[in-house]
């Protein structure tokens, strides 16, 4: 343990701007490897359905437990930022008979894999899972309970609205055996929420969780966003330290990309009103050296951890992983994902649920299981994740762990990755040994444009567009 606590590279100072200009570029996260839009349609409810048999029967002898994600896509009113796959509806009637089709989506998948199968991870997102009433929320822990076993150490993770939630409703998800909340936060100046369509004061999210550490809950994720309309370094300077004075445990901070001919809600945003490239490496690095200076652990990319938070405990002991919610703790579990849009992993295959409701009910009324789509992973995708996933979780790769994981010597059968990888060492971004790759601390920042050097898609789509251009 202790030789990788000494080479896990923690970032010393915030990067140059160069750097910063670099992770604002446009590029996966890699929340999977393949990244969902290489999913195709040929993978469809047989294929799901073969998966799902073929993990209960591997997995009886040893009893792995499961990852769930239920999304909830129903949201009050529209934030202009959006780029979720979401309904905005003031009808909470609508909620009844999703709860339905989830209720029977939950029974397709449990004649496939058993019932009471364990499961370690929860989560609920959307969308706004707080959308729901108290007694839906029940009636959903309910069908979950009843059709899965929640380990008694499970995390159940819930996405919430400030604006929807009270103390009271609180105490309830509480009840309901939540232990972990995301709250959606953004930025705390007024003019920046109006610009957005998303009104919540400091004063209303500060209580929240003052409420929620009350109640026990053991851990707080908060989310904000640069590069927002009406944002300035200045108030977004004073977004980070109102934060900072609430302590959540771990904080996301995401780059917006408007991107308005591909999500409509942004065309309500007024080009003129964002900043400028430079005004936004300015919030960033500034956000940077804040979160620094309050004491907070970078764990990669967008995210930050108190010290004594489980992901910055497992960052620094090496433990890091990651799924379709972002980094984690737990190995990497096989996802079941219910709900439109919702996007699943068993065994070698990926999955996602119909995006529109439509066609997510008809799947159900028909008795099928709703996926649209999906990718069963070949071999070179498997080395290819192994090696993604030790850069973004670990920053380093070490060419014998792939070799004895995948029977793959990366020096020759990487070797034109590895000749690509040379100008990111020659900046100081990765290091390149002998018997491996390590990330160093500025190269932490930009550790998906190096991981993208191994992403056989991009870089096949790269090649044809050169083709392309050549052609024409
Ligand atoms: S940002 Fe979240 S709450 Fe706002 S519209 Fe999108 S999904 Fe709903």
């Amino acid at each position: 343990m202790s030789e990788v606590i000494a080479t896990t590279p923690l970032p010393s100072s915030v990067p140059p701007d160069e750097v910063l200009r670099r992770i604002q570029g446009p590029g996966p996260r890699y929340t999977s490897y393949p990244t969902a839009d290489r999913f195709a349609d040929r993978f469809r409810a047989p294929e799901l359905k073969a998966a799902l048999w073929a993990w209960h029967v591997a997995s009886e002898a040893v009893c792995a437990p499961l990852s769930v994600y239920v999304h909830i896509p129903f949201c009050e009113s529209l934030c202009y930022y959006c780029a979720c796959n979401k309904v905005i509806t003031r009808h909470h009637e609508r909620a009844a008979p999703y709860l339905e089709a989830l209720d029977h989506e939950v029974a397709l998948v449990v004649e496939q894999i058993g019932p009471c199968r364990s499961v370690s991870q929860l989560h609920l997102g959307g969308g706004s899972p707080t959308f729901l009433s108290d007694d839906e929320l029940t009636e959903l822990m309910g069908i979950l309970r009843l059709n899965f076993f929640l380990t008694p150490d499970a995390e159940l993770s819930i996405e919430v609205d400030p604006r929807t939630v009270d103390a009271k409703r609180l105490a309830h998800l509480r009840e309901l055996g939540f232990n972990r909340l995301s709250l959606g936060i953004q930025d705390f100046d007024p003019a920046v929420q109006k610009a957005v369509h998303r009104e919540q004061p400091f004063e209303l999210v500060r209580d929240l969780m003052t409420a929620a550490r009350a109640l026990g809950f053991a851990s707080i994720n908060v989310d904000l966003i640069y590069g927002l309309p009406r944002q300035t370094p200045e108030s977004f300077h004073r977004t980070i330290g109102q934060v900072a004075t609430l302590r959540p445990d771990r904080i996301a901070l995401y780059a917006y990309a408007h991107l308005p001919t591909r999500f409509k809600p942004q065309r309500r945003i007024e080009g003129a009103d964002l900043p400028e490239g430079p005004q936004r490496v300015a919030m960033l690095a500034d956000a940077l050296s804040a979160l620094r200076a309050d004491g907070y652990d970078y764990i990669g990319m967008d995210h930050f951890a108190l010290p004594g938070d489980a992901l910055a405990i497992a960052k620094r002991e090496g433990r890091l992983h990651r799924n379709f919610q972002g980094y984690s703790t737990q190995p990497d579990c096989d996802l079941v994902g219910l709900g439109v849009s919702a996007i699943g992993r068993i065994g070698d295959c990926f999955y996602q649920n119909a995006k529109t409701l439509p066609a997510y009910y008809a799947a159900l009324e028909a008795g099928r299981l709703p996926v649209e789509r999906g990718h069963r992973l070949d071999a070179d995708d498997r080395v290819r994740r192994d090696i993604i996933m030790a850069l973004m979780c670990q920053g380093r790769v070490d060419f014998a762990d792939i070799l004895a994981r995948d029977g793959v010597d990366m020096r020759t059968a990487f070797a034109d990755e590895l000749v690509r990888l040379a100008p990111f060492a020659a900046e100081g971004l990765v290091e390149l040994h002998g018997d491996g790759i390590r990330v160093t601390s500025s190269g932490w920042y930009v550790v998906r444009a190096i991981a993208m050097v191994f992403d056989r898609y991009l870089q096949q789509q790269h090649a044809d567009r050169e083709r392309f251009s050549r052609v024409v």
